[in-house]
């Protein structure tokens, strides 16, 4: 397929100050390392580098005080050629359209490298969920649905959550969604409650999917969970269920950074204690029997496995050197900048890409929503019995192509998966 490049629509805008164009210009860069590997044809690059569709609504919300604030919100469709868009919802003030541009692209690879049958696309809305009363979460809620409604459904594109979203947010866009229509139409979203049509095992589903991939890098490397040393950055909806399920599992989780701060016990931190009292307090910092610890220092910590599981571009150039895990297991979505990669290759640090390491959310998710197609439910074992295969197989995929080309992981993911996208766009051929 050959395209004029100089009739493709823009691209997306040049690096500059923020986060949300750092992650862009990591995304780019990841993929054009693929592109250039494969020797993808550039009219095919051309269409992949850019996202399809790119939608942003402004819509003004009643505070609990009685004024009103306008939010701008976004809904980025990087590529739909493997079937309806997919990914998350994000609640952050760090959202903006660059931000969502890179994370629907990451979307799209990683939907394509776990082999579920869908495109890519991110959304989110520019404000902090920290600061809000439950009532105005609901209310911008309500009205973002009802702005992304035009392009949102279970054929067309379906929101999950993401940073700063939660199971709750996906029950008011489902009722939302489901009033306008006349009735319920729960697979319009995924990661709902379970009462509403969720998936048993959802909730943790990104975190059980963090420590699949890292118990089947751990065995590569001759070790196991059991004793292993670990640090977490981040405990969200992500870092939570990953510390958890790594404590469950055997491992010594030894320090957990958060919005707040962070805690640090050699012997071992009580994971379940912190849970609650994050849930109670929003951090975990100053817990009783615990050092206080910050990222920097986390980043440094001598442990067997350390866990990214918070923002874009935490890990770069500037502090890549002080990583000394043996495994970084990327459970954020783009934590490392591709200027800390060969950092950390030369380190010997085993890296499991974020679209691989993270990618149990979105495998759950589509069981979600072929569960609530199919008017089924099944149970929590079932569902944790084929994330581990689905999730362990893409495993599988990424390291025997990381050893037989002699490439890093990352690059090995992306190659899968650009491939695999960049054939089904070349199937479909171009319309009209
Ligand atoms: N937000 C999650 C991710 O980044 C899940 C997306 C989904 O389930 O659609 O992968």
């Amino acid at each position: 397929m050959t395209i004029d490049t100089t009739a493709s629509p823009d691209a997306p805008t040049a690096p500059h100050g923020t986060p949300g164009a750092r992650a862009l210009a990591a995304a780019l860069e990841q993929f054009d390392a693929a592109a250039a590997y494969l020797g993808l044809d550039p009219g095919l690059r051309d269409v992949l580098r850019v996202p399809q569709r790119e939608f942003v609504v402004r819509f003004p919300v009643k505070l609990d005080d009685g004024s009103v604030r306008v939010h701008t919100g976004y809904r980025v469709q990087h590529n739909v050629s493997r079937g309806p868009a997919k990914g998350g919802l994000r609640y952050h003030p760090q959202v903006d359209l660059d931000d969502v541009r890179a994370l629907a692209m990451w979307m799209t690879w990683k939907c394509a490298l776990v082999d579920v049958p869908f495109g890519g696309a991110k959304g989110g809305v520019s404000c902090d969920p920290r600061t809000m009363s439950p009532k105005e979460l609901e209310a911008v809620t309500r009205r973002f649905a009802t702005e992304i409604e035009p392009i949102i459904g279970p054929d067309s594109d379906i929101p999950a959550p993401d940073a700063g979203t939660t199971a709750q947010v996906m029950a008011w866009i489902m009722d939302t969604v489901s009033m306008h229509r006349g009735y319920s139409v729960p697979g319009v979203v995924t990661g709902k409650p379970v009462s509403i049509g969720g998936s048993a095992g959802r909730a943790d589903a990104t975190g059980q999917g963090i420590v699949y991939t890292i118990e089947h890098a751990a065995r590569r490397l001759g070790f196991g969970l059991d004793g292993a040393t670990v640090a977490v950055q981040g405990f969200g909806n992500v870092g939570e269920a990953a510390a958890r399920l790594l404590h469950e599992a055997g491992a010594r989780v030894v320090a957990i950074t958060d919005v707040g701060g962070g805690v640090m016990s050699a012997d071992g931190l009580d994971v379940a204690a912190l849970g609650r009292r994050f849930a109670e307090l929003g951090s975990v910092a100053g817990a009783p029997d615990t050092e206080p610890i910050d990222n920097e220092t986390l980043f440094g910590l001598e442990v067997d496995v350390l866990v990214l599981a918070a923002l874009e571009g935490q890990v770069t150039a500037a502090n890549a050197g002080r990583v000394r895990a043996r495994i970084l297991a990327e459970g954020a979505n783009g934590p490392t900048d591709p200027s800390a990669d060969p950092i950390l290759h030369a380190a010997g640090v085993s890296v499991i890409p974020d679209i691989l390491c993270n990618a149990g959310g979105v495998i759950v998710s589509y069981f979600e929503w072929a569960q609530n197609r199919a008017a089924l439910a099944w149970t929590r074992e079932e569902v944790n019995g084929r994330l581990r295969s689905q999730i362990l197989s893409a495993a599988d995929a990424v390291w025997q192509r990381a050893a037989a080309e002699r490439i890093p992981p990352r690059l090995a993911a992306h190659a899968i998966a650009v491939e695999r996208v960049a054939d089904a766009t070349r199937l479909r051929g171009l319309y009209p």
